[in-house]
Formats: structure tokens, sequence, C-alpha cells
């Protein structure tokens, strides 16, 4: 059997069981059966560590960020300043200045089509989207471009659900404004040439927002080497609770943009009729901060950097080798998509519907997401309404890849085709 092969692990793996018995969610039995988690492009499950976190900051630092000088309100605003600051680690991001929080990836891209777009895209202009892009990465531009009279165009994919870069190479041109793509496509799993891309539009005279949802968590990530302009995540795909986003821009483009919100908390001087703002980051920070998820991402990023993020790569490589090989070789499964990937494997079974495939599996204690992933357009792509798709994170085995595998043998004894 090849490397690929073999159900064992490779060497110089993940320490697996110790790493799986830190997620209290993972010893669940699913109708009668242990939990199989395989939705984690969905959302990751969370480490003890991580839900300590959020407790410890309810009983030992809750208070107002910013808001306060007693003990508990320092603690509160240093917690949530240290968080930033283990983003800027992350990132590799020039300043902690540069991290901006939100309430998810939504918003942190939101943030940049209306903050950034409203100043700087015009009647005429171009910005440039993807065949691969998640809604939260389409929609806001399709919002802006209908805005401010600029249009939308879209770098379509090859057959195996890669970007054509010949296209993208003609697509950009004087009039485009910005181009945002997907780092790693969470429909597909594609992992995007992202330092040539950006290497590329620089060279156009625009500007590159990647949407790093579906890569922060699986791969080693340097905004300056990639090159990006405004990079965008959710604390929730990253082992940290939900409700938080992140948005890192250069200095330069964030001190250039208009804020969304506004409000408490991202003022210097406010009087009956007119206020003024405070610098970046805050003053795109209106409101009461969600210091708990703050610290949960912390902590989630210490944890993950122990790990170690080529390490987090090279399994979850493995694990993508593995179950592209087991599944293509099952008869009557289709994998959509191809070549360079991370994390995720789309399929279809003969012609039962996703969600068919999704229940069945879910009997067995499999789980796994079923529908067009908001990628309606990658979904057209290759001609169908919908996947069944499964994604990886630290806590998978090839031995839930192969308990997968039975799981959609049963899948066609039961539809048969
Ligand atoms: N971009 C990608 C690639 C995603 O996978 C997701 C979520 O699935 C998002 C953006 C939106 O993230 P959120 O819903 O956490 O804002």
């Amino acid at each position: 059997m090849t490397e690929a092969g073999s159900s064992a692990q490779p060497r110089a793996a993940l320490p697996i069981e110790q790493l799986r018995a830190q997620f209290p969610a993972l010893s669940q039995q699913i109708n009668g059966q242990p939990l199989i988690y395989l939705d984690n492009a969905a959302t990751v499950q969370k480490p003890r560590c991580v839900l300590d976190a959020v407790l410890r900051c309810y009983t030992e630092s809750c208070a107002n960020v910013h808001r306060g000088a007693h003990t508990l309100a320092e603690r509160a605003s240093e917690g949530y300043e240290r968080a930033r600051g283990a983003v800027q680690r992350l990132l590799h991001a020039a300043s902690a200045q540069e991290i901006v929080f939100t309430s998810g990836c939504t918003a942190a891209i939101n943030l940049v089509a209306n903050g950034w777009g409203n100043r700087h895209v015009g009647s005429g202009d171009e910005i440039l989207v993807t065949g691969l892009e998640h809604h939260s990465n389409l929609l806001p531009w399709q919002e802006l471009c209908r805005r401010r009279g600029a249009t939308l165009r879209s770098v379509p994919l090859d057959p195996q659900g890669q970007l054509d870069l010949q296209s993208y190479e003609r697509l950009l041109g004087p009039r485009t404004r910005l181009v945002a793509v997907a780092h790693v496509s969470n429909a597909l799993g594609t992992l995007n040439p992202i330092a040539e891309l950006a290497r590329r539009a620089h060279a156009a005279g625009a500007l590159i927002l990647v949407d790093g949802a579906q890569a922060v968590a699986r791969c080693p990530v340097n905004v300056a080497e990639l090159g990006s302009d405004f990079y965008t995540f959710s604390a929730h795909k990253l082992y940290a609770p939900f409700g938080l986003g992140v948005l890192h821009a250069r200095a330069e483009l964030l001190s250039d943009m208009e804020p969304l919100v506004t409000g408490g908390g991202m003022v210097e001087l406010v009087e009956a009729e007119r206020a003024s703002y405070t610098a970046p980051p805050g003053r795109f920070e209106a409101g009461t901060p969600n210091l708990s998820a703050a610290l949960g991402l912390e902590r989630a990023i210490l944890w993950l950097q122990a790990l170690g993020l080529e390490r987090v790569q090279a399994h979850e490589q493995d694990l993508l080798g593995y179950a592209r090989e087991q599944l293509a070789a099952l008869p009557g499964v289709r994998l959509l998509g191809g070549g360079p990937a991370l994390g995720v494997v789309s399929l279809m079974v003969g012609s039962v519907h996703a969600h068919d495939v999704s229940t069945v599996l879910d009997r067995s204690g499999i789980a796994v997401r079923a529908g067009h992933h908001c990628a309606q357009p990658v979904m057209r792509h290759f001609g169908v309404p919908a996947t069944v798709r499964a994604s990886f994170a630290v806590y998978n085995t090839r031995a839930e890849i192969d308990a997968l595998a039975r799981g959609l043998e049963r899948v066609r004894e039961i539809f048969g085709g």
C-alpha cells in the first residue's frame, strides 16, 4: 500500500489521541455512534483551554473594555489588547493597530466594501472577484458596485475548480480598484496562489482583499509575504468562539476608511452636532466589544501556535490526499475539484441528493455539510445544485475518513446507483 493508501497516521504526525482528548465535544455519541465531525469548514470544535478562557473572562475580568479605571476594567482592556497582539503575531502584521475586531469575517469584508469602497470606488471602476467566492465575499462587492456605478467582474474557473490565471491577467485592467479572493475555497478547498495574484493585482494598480476564513487555521499566514492589502477571517473557524472576526489592513489603508458603525468607544470629542473619531483600529470598533471571544481567540491562537501551523498544514494535507484517494475509488462517487487544495473534499454520490447522503451519514454519527455552501456560483460551474462536503481539522484521522467511505458505500446500498 502507498503512503497515501494506508490508514495509519504518518510519522511526525500530531499527537492525535492526546489532542482529541482536549475537545469535550468529540467524546459525544450521535445516534448511538461516536461523533465523527467532518463539518469543520462550517465551524470547528473548541478545545478545553478556549472554553476555560471564556469562562475565566466571565469569572475574573467581566468588565467593559476601554471604559473604566478600576481593576476589572483594566484587566478587560489589557486582555482585549493582548488578543489583538496575538492576532498581529499570527498574521505577521506590521502593527497591532492594523488589526480590527469585527463580529465575523462577513462583517470584516462588509467593512472594507463600505468603509474603503465608498471612498475609493466610483463610476466606471471595476472590482474583480472570482467564481470561487463564498457569498460573503461576493454580495458586498455586488452591492458596492450597484451603489457606486462600478462594474463587477469575475475570474472563471477551470474544470478542476482552479482559477483561470490567463483570464485573471486579462480581466485586470487600469480601472480595477480591488481584487477580492478567497485564500482557500470553502466549497472545494482550492488553495489559491495569493502571492502571485497579489503581485499581478499590484502591477495593475489594484489592491487585493484576501478572505482567509478557510485558511488561517490550516496553514501559516504571513500577510507581508502574501502581499495582501486586506485579510479577513472569523474566530470560530480558528478553534475560538462565535461572534468575533478580524480585519487586517495596512495602516495607511485603515486611516483612509470610513467607519461603518458609529457610537460609543470610537470617539475623541463629541458635541451635539458633530464628533471626531479616534485613530484605527478603535474607530472601527464602536459599541461594547466581544471580550470573551477575544480572550478565547487569544487562547486558541497560542494553542495552535504551540501545535505548530506547519505541522497542522502537513496533517491536513495528509488527510486531504488520503480522502481524495479513498473516496475517488468508490463506485458512483464523483469528487468535484482537484489540484492544490486544503482541508475540504466536495462530492456527489450518483444522483442521490446531498441532503439524503448527509442524513444517512448522520445515522452513523458522521457530520458533513450538504448544500451549496454559500457558494452558488461554484455549484453552477459544476452543474450541480448541491454537494456533500467533508472538511477536516487538526483532530481528524484517516480512520474517520475510512468510516466516511463506509458510510458512502451504505448510501449507495440504500439508494442504488
Ligand atoms: N468566507 C469563507 C471562505 C467562508 O467559508 C465563510 C464561512 O463559511 C465566510 C467567508 C463567512 O464567515 P462568517 O459567516 O463567520 O462571517
